[in-house]
């Protein structure tokens, strides 16, 4: 770890279950290690359910609420829903202004999100969950843009981001120990993994374990990691 002090950390997701598909163990283990972690999903992923009777705003409901309990497994302080529609998300600037404003009130040193630029991501709103907390992130930093938001604060620039489902990985992070909270918050997600979970699980640890071996963790998550200057 390097000498600055990164004790702050923002997680951008498209969906409830984003974050604990993709970098939870992580998530874990650093808010066990006295990170603070703020969770911020762009949709509530109302669409995220395979019964026709099931109305929208019913599954949107029943998503907030496993992603908080899953959060709460992990350690993280809060969690915000944008409530953009599930599977039809855009990067516009609306939405990059509310994340730019978002990025300069928590203040995060770190940003961890998906990354936009996995090949053949063919998921719309993952590509753009991640593009538009980039645009966000590159736009805290500037007095310029959107300088409305700094009438009562300053520009904030994040230090390091750290990118997940990536497949230009630069950065593993040693779960080992937290691996179990990040199945246990998986678990939360009933509505997603159900009666499953015992085959996620496995699924799960299968990866963190082939990701772990050549460095000699029993698991790891894999990441790009981009460090600003
Ligand atoms: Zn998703």
């Amino acid at each position: 770890m390097s000498e600055r002090t990164l004790n702050t950390v923002l997680v951008i997701g498209a969906h409830p279950d984003d974050p604990e598909f993709g970098c939870a163990a992580t998530v874990a283990k650093w808010a066990s290690q006295g990170r603070t972690i703020d969770y911020v999903l762009l949709t509530s992923g109302d669409k995220g359910s395979h019964d026709p009777s099931k109305h929208p705003g019913e599954v949107a409901a029943q998503r907030e609420e496993e992603q908080r309990a899953a959060a709460q497994e992990l350690g993280v302080r809060s969690v915000l829903f944008l409530h953009y529609p599930d599977g039809l998300l855009e990067n516009t600037i609306e939405l990059r202004r509310r994340l730019c404003e978002l990025i300069r009130t928590l203040r995060p040193d770190i940003l961890i999100t998906i990354d936009p630029w996995r090949p053949y991501q063919l998921h719309p709103d993952h590509r753009a969950a991640g593009q538009a907390a980039l645009d966000a992130a590159w736009a805290a930093r500037e007095w310029y843009i959107f300088p409305e938001q700094l009438i009562d604060r300053d520009p904030w620039a994040v230090k390091e981001i750290y990118l997940f489902w990536t497949d230009n990985p630069d950065h593993w992070e040693d779960v080992s120990e937290s691996m179990d909270r990040r199945i246990k918050a998986l678990q939360r997600h009933s509505s997603q993994v159900g009666n499953r979970i015992e085959a996620v699980a496995k699924r799960i640890r299968q990866a963190a374990e082939e990701t772990g071996r050549p460095l000699g963790y029993r698991y790891a998550e894999a990441f790009k990691r981009i460090v600003l200057h």
